[in-house]
C-alpha cells in the first residue's frame, strides 16, 4: 500500500506531501516549502527512506525547506530546467517583501515523459505551464493520486498574474495534459483540501464551458 501524507506548511498553507510505499519505505517529499522540522518529524515517526525530493515548482512557499530537508535526508533534489531562474531567485520571495534564502542546486533535471524511479515508487512526470514556465505534476498511478502543485485546486485555478505565467498555457494544461487522465485521479494540489479529476470537470467554476 502507498502512504500519502499531507502536511499544509508555513504562513501559505502549502500542501507538503510525503508518498511512501509502506512495506519498503521507500519515500519522496514533493514540495517541502517550510517548517523543516515538521516533516523530517514525519519522515522519522514512520521510519521512511527519503529517495527524492520533488519539486512542482519553485515558488518560494514551495521550497522553503528545501536545504534542511535535503541536507538531513541526503536525498537528490528534482527540478524541471525551465524553473531554474526562478528558483535561483529563490522563487520569488523579492515580490513578496521577503528576503531571499539560499537553496541547494538541483541533482537531477526533470524530463517530462521520462518516469522517476526511486525504489520501489515510479512517477510519470507531466509538463502543466502556465502558473510557472517549468510546472510539473507527478502522477503515482498505483494509488491513481497526481500531484499537481498549483495547477488545478478544488473549485479553483493557479494563478497567471505572475512575471512569467499565462492563462491560456496554465488552460492547456489542465485541459490537455491533466485530464488525460482517469477521472477518478485524486488531486493532491499545493494549496487546500484534495479532489478528483473527474468533479473539477464537472463542478470547476473556472473550467466551465
Ligand atoms: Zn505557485
Ligand atoms: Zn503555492
Amino acid at each position: 500500500m502507498t502512504l500519502i501524507l499531507t502536511l499544509p506548511l508555513g504562513m501559505t498553507a502549502t500542501n507538503c506531501y510525503i508518498v511512501a510505499d509502506e512495506e519498503t519505505k521507500d519515500a519522496v517529499v514533493i514540495d517541502p516549502g517550510d517548517e523543516a522540522g515538521k516533516v523530517l518529524d514525519a519522515i522519522r515517526r514512520n521510519a521512511l527512506s527519503v529517495k527524492a525530493v520533488l519539486l512542482t515548482h519553485t515558488h518560494f512557499d514551495h521550497i522553503g525547506a528545501v536545504g534542511e530537508v535535503v541536507a538531513a535526508t541526503r536525498a537528490p533534489l528534482a527540478v524541471h530546467p525551465k524553473e531554474l531562474p526562478l528558483y535561483r531567485a529563490g522563487g520569488g520571495a523579492a515580490l513578496f517583501g521577503l528576503p531571499p534564502r539560499r537553496y541547494p542546486e538541483p541533482d537531477v533535471l526533470i524530463e517530462p515523459g521520462r518516469p522517476l524511479r526511486y525504489g520501489t515508487l515510479t512517477f510519470d512526470v507531466l509538463f502543466v505551464p502556465g502558473h510557472t514556465p517549468g510546472h510539473v505534476a507527478f502522477y503515482h498511478a498505483p494509488s491513481r493520486a497526481v500531484f499537481s502543485g498549483d495547477v488545478l485546486f478544488q473549485d479553483g485555478i493557479g494563478r497567471t498574474d505572475f512575471p512569467g505565467s499565462s492563462y491560456e498555457t496554465l488552460m492547456h494544461s489542465i485541459r490537455q495534459v491533466l485530464f488525460a487522465l482517469p477521472e477518478e485521479t485524486t488531486v493532491y494540489p499545493g494549496h487546500g483540501p484534495a479532489t478528483t479529476l473527474g468533479a473539477e470537470k464537472r463542478n470547476n467554476p473556472f473550467l466551465a464551458e
